[in-house]
């Protein structure tokens, strides 16, 4: 676990309340992380909050931890959603939306965000608006991660994550110190079930025709900010400052 946050009532929604929560900070970040799946936005996001003390919001990591959960503590809709999540498919906007609902005080946190995997599609980004200023506060940002398709599956295939605390790894651009280990917290790293070559090549598509028009959106809106993700996570991670001015 992050030392410095962790995240618990984002992963597990309802009453949960997080033990150590973001420092509060005077202008708080607020972004929105673009890209294909395996672009590298989780481990920028990772880094971002290191740097910046701000939480990591993935949607993919709250399925995830669902998992965990024995079958009978699962609802009807997040079985479902896990079947959708199996096959590389995107789950229904209704379910994704139902659970960013129930987490809307982690979008009001004074620490800021870090959305990565959501929204994901139009329908999900205009209902974020709408979250959003229920709550008053705006997006600072969306950053959109850019980077040809057969460098994204190359990255897919050798992504390990985190089974204790989600941390991303990858086994040649980002080896933990001990193969199998995470370094942050001892916890055993696994391969993810969707990022078998037959669930990539669902993902892509899925991305291709969701994810992808959210770029004009938020084009339009004058809050895009493109950043070419080529090369190690460190490269990445300085034009993501640099894009940033921080
Ligand atoms: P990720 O970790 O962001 O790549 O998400 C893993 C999987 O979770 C995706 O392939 C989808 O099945 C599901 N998922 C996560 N976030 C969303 C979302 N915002 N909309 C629809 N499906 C999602």
């Amino acid at each position: 676990m992050n030392a410095n946050r962790d995240r618990t009532a984002w992963l597990q929604g309802g009453q949960a309340h997080c033990q150590v929560g973001p420092q509060r900070q005077d202008r708080p970040h607020r972004l929105v992380l673009l890209g294909a799946p395996g672009v590298g936005k989780g481990t920028q996001a990772e880094l971002l909050g290191e740097r910046l003390g701000t939480c990591h919001l993935s949607t993919g990591d709250v399925f995830r931890a669902a998992k965990s959960l024995a079958e009978g503590e699962r609802s009807p809709g997040l079985e479902a959603a896990l079947e959708y999540m199996r096959k590389g498919e995107l789950v229904p906007d209704s379910t994704v939306l139902e659970l960013v609902r129930e987490r809307v005080r982690c979008l009001r946190c004074p620490g800021g965000f870090l959305l990565d995997g959501f929204p994901r599609t139009v329908a999900q980004a205009e209902a974020l608006e709408q979250l959003l200023a229920g709550e008053r506060v705006a997006l600072e940002a969306v950053l959109s991660y850019d980077l040809p398709l057969d460098e994204i599956v190359d990255r897919l295939s050798g992504r390990r994550t985190c089974g204790t605390c989600k941390a991303v790894w990858h086994v040649t651009a980002r080896p933990p110190r001990v193969s199998g280990v995470c370094d942050h917290c001892a916890g055993q790293l696994y391969q993810r079930e969707d990022d078998r070559p037959e669930s990539i090549r669902v993902r892509m598509a899925a991305y291709t025709s969701s994810t992808a028009p959210l770029t004009e959106f938020y084009q339009r809106k004058n809050l895009l900010r493109t950043v070419p993700a080529h090369g190690s996570p460190e490269d990445i991670f300085q034009r993501t400052l640099a894009v940033l001015a921080v």
